[in-house]
């Protein structure tokens, strides 16, 4: 018997290992002993060692994490040869691991013969049924588990260029029974409630026809039902060719063959704007046949290629608009068409292509830029990865048009996450709301502002698009901008501290802008250090070099209008400009005072007061106004802890700040 560990590497995954829960069943026939984790083992079997390990591997864009379980396997492994490693990456980029791994065994493609792995009493494992027990051992939780994850045929055929299959499964099966696994994963675990099926082209097989029978039979007609475990109540089930139907391959016969299966949802893909018309044609095949939940992945940011007898463009970020504009347009004429009988949805996912060798997500492709692919990610995390199927959604964040389309991926990746309608909240207080609501105005302001800002350019469009394409926003790429306009433009990408910290460098004419021209910026940054506790000295100090006494003003003023007593603002002021060599204001008294405030020892009025002698530059009267007001402090602070006047905690606070009082006044506070 031996100690058999099986180790995904940490990234997220939607579906399970099959490979590995495979290998588990076979290793589990033989006696043996199987672990699963993901990434590594909890602490509690750190120290064990083990006579196999084998490691999955998926895309190649997770080398990082597939780099850190491999070499986890080689630290937890008796024996150095005995760590396998196998999977797609592995397939398809078997030179890298051997060059970075030199001791392990690689495992190319799949385990469909007897002896891949080069095993005593070696089954053909790819045919076993997957061990489901082993999801159980570890806590993270695959979003489909409750389903059979099965092929019904292998390989594809069509030889698309982009396409890791060709490489991965040479060779097409046109059908593999699954009706033993089915009946040996009930016996096993218990029936699963959905089948999840993995082909890569279910629609190319000649044995279609056999395929559908043998599902039906097994009970995944369509509006089949299955007894759910916990109530016994009948629940619906569903099956989901999760690698998408070929749309040129559907055809009248086989999409009513696929309405007589409980298919939900459909997946076509839509991946590039040549495809339109038999991308619809599919489309309305299903709906004509009952199929009323579609999904269509739509690639962007991919290279020309060749596949399926054809050559197609390297898609532009207008394609990807196009296309899912179409998705929406035809959705509702399919709903005027076939929509009596239920209502046709059509989920669509934008997909970033990456090239199958690329160890990382950075590629960009052609007719693409990196802000560009950083602005569509950041439009589609509100769609939580559902997809988008509302038009009115869709226009809201993509846009009208596809010129807005683009606009919108020049936008400060900030601003379109402010964009969207003002939404009551129920229970919310009216001073809540209005502070929301005054909130969302300046949002928009901003938006509204830089705007106006990308109208204008004219000319300047394309050095806009160059200056920003790297989604470089630091002070070297900011040196590039060659007119007032693009450097306007420039700051709206940056956060509120960075304008702060480099507002020397960004110079008078950026700090012109943003205190006439569009002042609403200049008090968000005034508001910005108001409400923070953590305001670094260093990073005021370029107001105050530029700005001098008037900066403290504003900020006192900021202040007075919307007071935040934990700021450590004050404080901060102070060291700036004890850092520059000239102090032209003793903030620390009003500092001070926040704390006469915050111990309830002088009122709102009072510490409006004192504020507004800031304001005068007067800080002997703060300081008589503080020392007036000292006994209260006392006071007060012993009051409010009358039951605990002993506390070692609370006298400590009143020496604090009578020292501070001391420090600042140098008089002796009794
Ligand atoms: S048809 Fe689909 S699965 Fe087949 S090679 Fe082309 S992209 Fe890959």
């Amino acid at each position: 018997m031996e100690d058999i560990l099986l180790i995904e590497p940490n990234y997220a995954n939607k579906y399970p290992p099959l490979g590995l829960m495979k290998i588990s069943t076979f290793h589990k026939q033989l006696g043996d002993c199987v672990v699963f984790a993901k990434g590594t083992l909890p602490d509690e079997l750190a120290e064990k060692r083990w006579d196999k390990v084998y490691v999955s591997t998926l895309f190649t864009f997770e080398w990082e994490e597939t780099k850190k379980s491999i070499e986890y396997a080689l630290t937890v492994v008796k024996d150095k040869k005995m760590v396998f490693v196998g999977g797609i990456m592995a397939t398809l980029m078997p030179e890298l691991f051997m060059e970075t791994f030199p001791t392990i065994n690689l495992v190319k493609g799949l385990l469909n013969r007897e002896g891949t792995l080069g095993l005593l009493n070696e089954q053909y494992i790819d045919r076993l049924m997957p061990d489901y027990e082993i999801l159980d051992e570890i806590d993270y939780k695959y979003p489909a588990t409750d389903a059979y994850f099965l092929y019904m045929t292998r390989g594809c055929g069509m030889k698309c260029q982009f396409c890791a299959v060709q490489t991965l499964e040479p060779e097409y099966v046109p059908y593999i029974s699954i009706r033993d696994q089915i009946a040996e994963v009930d016996r096993r675990f218990g029936a699963k409630r959905n089948l999840l099926l993995m082909d890569n082209n279910m629609l190319r097989s000649n044995q279609f026809d056999k395929i559908v029978d043998e599902l039906i039979e097994l009970g995944f007609g369509k509006g089949c039902t299955y007894p759910s475990p916990h109530t016994g109540k009948p629940l619906q089930r569903y099956i989901d060719f999760n690698q998408g139907l070929d749309a040129k391959l559907l055809n009248e016969h086989k999409a009513k063959r696929l309405g007589e299966l409980a298919i939900s949802p459909a997946r076509i893909a839509f991946d590039h704007i040549e495809d339109e018309e038999q991308y619809k044609r599919a489309l309305e095949l299903c709906a004509k046949n009952g199929i009323k939940y579609l999904s269509n992945y739509i690639l962007y940011n991919g290279e020309d290629f060749t596949g399926k007898g054809q050559h197609y463009r390297a898609d532009t970020p207008e394609d990807l608009y196009t296309r899912m504009r179409i998705s929406m347009d035809f959705c509702d004429e399919l709903n005027t068409k076939y929509g009596n009988n239920g209502r046709v949805h059509i989920f669509s996912f934008p997909m970033k292509y990456i090239p199958l060798n690329a160890i990382n997500r950075s590629f960009v492709g052609t007719h693409w830029n990196k802000k560009y692919l950083r602005a569509v990610q950041r439009m589609l995390i509100p769609t939580q990865g559902k997809g988008i199927s509302t038009r009115s959604f869709f226009e809201a964040d993509f846009g009208n048009t596809p010129e807005e389309f683009i606009e919108n991926l020049a936008m400060p990746e900030d601003l379109l996450g402010l964009r969207g309608h003002f939404v009551e909240k129920r229970e919310e207080s009216k001073e809540d709301r209005k502070k929301r609501y005054s909130q969302w105005k300046v949002n928009h302001a901003r938006i509204d502002e830089w705007t106006r800002l990308y109208r204008s350019l004219g000319d300047d469009y394309t050095s806009y698009v160059d200056l920003i394409q790297d989604n470089d926003f630091s002070m070297d790429n900011y040196a590039k901008a060659s007119t007032p306009t693009l450097q306007k433009m420039f700051i709206h990408n940056l956060s509120y501290l960075a304008i702060l910290r480099n507002i020397e460098t960004l110079g008078v004419e950026i700090l012109t802008y943003i205190k006439v021209e569009f002042p609403i910026l200049y008090a968000e940054l005034l508001k910005y250090v108001i409400h923070s506790e953590h305001t670094q000295f260093s990073s005021l100090q370029g107001m105050l070099t530029l700005q001098g006494t008037a900066y403290i003003t504003d900020v006192i003023r900021a202040f007075i209008e919307e007071p935040y007593l934990k700021t450590n603002v004050f404080d901060a002021l102070y060291k700036a400009q004890k850092a520059l060599k000239k102090i032209v204001l003793d903030t620390r008294s009003l500092d001070i005072a926040l704390r006469f405030k915050l111990a309830n020892a002088i009122s709102d009025t009072e510490l409006r007061n004192i504020m507004r002698l800031g304001l005068e530059g007067d800080e002997k009267k703060i300081e008589a106004r503080l020392y007036q007001k000292s006994k209260q402090l006392r006071e007060a602070l012993r009051e409010q802890n009358e039951d605990e006047i002993a506390s070692e905690v609370i006298l400590d606070k009143i020496k604090e700040i009578i020292s501070l009082l001391q420090k600042v006044y140098r008089k002796e506070v009794k």
